[in-house]
Formats: C-alpha cells, structure tokens, sequence
C-alpha cells in the first residue's frame, strides 16, 4: 500500500503513522524526522533547514523532493511507503507523482486527517518528543514516568517549533500552502479518505484500519 498521510501539524500524524507502519509492515517516512535527524547531526542539510524550521516555516521545495525521491527509491520502499509530511505544496505533490510514475508505482490513498485548530494547538503547546522518534503529550498521552521516554529512557525535549508564535506561523502556512492540496488530490481522482482525528488515539487508528481494509489494495 502507498500512502500519504495528510493532516495539519498536531493532527496525530506520526502517532498514527508510527502504529500504521507496524501493523501493515511498510515503512513510516516522516520528513520531519529526517530533517530533524540531520539538524541533530549537523549535516549541511540540516544546518540549511534549521533556520526554516524553527520559525515554522517551509523548507525549500528542491530539498525535500531530493530528499523524498531518495528515501522512496530505498528497498524497504518496494511493497508500500506511508508518507508523513509530504508533500506540503502543489510543486511537492507533483514532483511526488512523476516519482512514483517514474518507478512504475502510484499512490492508492491520501488519508487526511482532520482536527479543530483549537485541539491542535493544546496538543502542539504539549507535544514532547524523544531522540527515539517516539512522541508524547503531557496531558492526552503522558510518559509513565515524567520527562522520560517510555521506549528508551531518554529524557523528553520541547520542540522549538512547538512554542507559540511557532505554532500559530505552521498553522498558517498549512492553511496557505498544504490544505489547497487536498483540492489538488480531489481533482485529478485521488482516492481521498478523511478522518476524524479529534477523537482519542486508538479510535483514530481503528477508524483508518478500518477504511485501509475495506480498500482490499494488494502489494504494489
Ligand atoms: P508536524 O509533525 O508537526 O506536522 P513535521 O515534523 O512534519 O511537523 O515538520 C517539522 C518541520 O519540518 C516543518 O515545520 C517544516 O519546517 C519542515 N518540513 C517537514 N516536511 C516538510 C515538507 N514536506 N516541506 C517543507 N518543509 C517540511
Ligand atoms: P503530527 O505528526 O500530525 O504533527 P503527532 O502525532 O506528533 O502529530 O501528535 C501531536 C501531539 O498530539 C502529540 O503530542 C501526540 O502525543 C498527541 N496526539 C496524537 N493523537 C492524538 C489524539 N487522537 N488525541 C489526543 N492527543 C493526540
Ligand atoms: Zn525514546
């Protein structure tokens, strides 16, 4: 199965993807962790989105669709991806079709996942994060043990694009730039599901399951 998990920052993307990924076995592709993983190495990459970053802006459109075509031509690639965070405007999403196309593949859904702006902003101002990857929320999904990560005993970080003036600059961005793409998808005869991602995590992942198996999409 090739998917594109959509939604806005805070929307319970990663958290879906993360459990996604091992129940269906494909590959969790998430943008910000690669981009986050070269930050914390201080790749020349990295050291190029940081500024962006931080403010809650758009990295430039070349960089992540190099970054993409790369990860998506990878092995673990050949029998499904689900994409986090990509594509987040109109050149991403077209560059992600000559992609496929180019490898002989296409998407089978776009899943997007839908949250009130004010639940978005509770879970964003709560988000913890680990070095693991793994997220938390202080109040909807705590550590069992404050500031530690449950899977590997790291000590919790905020993230500097999950402070305020931050949050409310991605929200609009994501207005501006990345939601126009779900017209984009409608267009050109996407299978486009939506969720409703307002409810607690394990509704969430059982309503996607759910609309997963009744697409019956084989290997591809
Ligand atoms: P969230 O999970 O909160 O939506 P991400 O972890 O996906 O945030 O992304 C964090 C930041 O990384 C974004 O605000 C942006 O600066 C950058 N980024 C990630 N994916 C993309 C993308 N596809 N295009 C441009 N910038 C991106
Ligand atoms: P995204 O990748 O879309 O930015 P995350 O998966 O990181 O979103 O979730 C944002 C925050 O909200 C995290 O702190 C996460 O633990 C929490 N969260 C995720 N899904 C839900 C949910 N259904 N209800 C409440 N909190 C959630
Ligand atoms: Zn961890």
């Amino acid at each position: 199965m090739n998917i594109v998990l959509f939604g806005p920052p805070g929307s319970g993307k990663g958290t879906q993807a993360k459990m996604l990924a091992e129940k269906y076995r494909i590959p969790h592709i998430s943008t910000g962790d690669i981009l986050r993983d070269n930050l914390k190495r201080k790749t020349k990459l990295g050291l190029e989105a940081k500024s962006y970053m931080d403010k809650g802006e758009l990295v430039p459109d070349d960089v992540l669709i190099g970054i993409t075509k790369d990860r998506l031509s990878q092995s673990d690639c050949a029998s499904g991806f689900l994409l986090d965070g990509y594509p987040r405007t109109l050149p991403q999403a077209d560059a992600l079709s000559k992609i496929l196309n180019a490898m002989g593949k296409k998407l089978d859904v776009v899943l997007n996942i839908d949250v009130p702006d004010d639940e978005l902003i509770k879970r964003l101002a709560g988000r913890r994060m680990c070095v693991c990857g793994a997220s938390y929320q202080i109040v909807f999904n705590p550590p069992k043990q404050e500031r530690i990560c449950d899977l590997c005993g790291n000590t919790l970080y905020h993230r500097d694009d999950d402070k305020e003036e931050a949050i409310m600059n991605r929200l609009d961005v994501y207005k501006h730039q990345t939601q126009p793409l779900i017209n984009y998808y409608t267009k050109e005869g996407m299978m486009l599901l939506t969720v409703n991602g307002a409810a607690g995590i394990s509704e969430v992942f059982d309503e996607i399951c759910r609309l997963l198996d009744n697409l019956k999409i084989g290997d591809s």
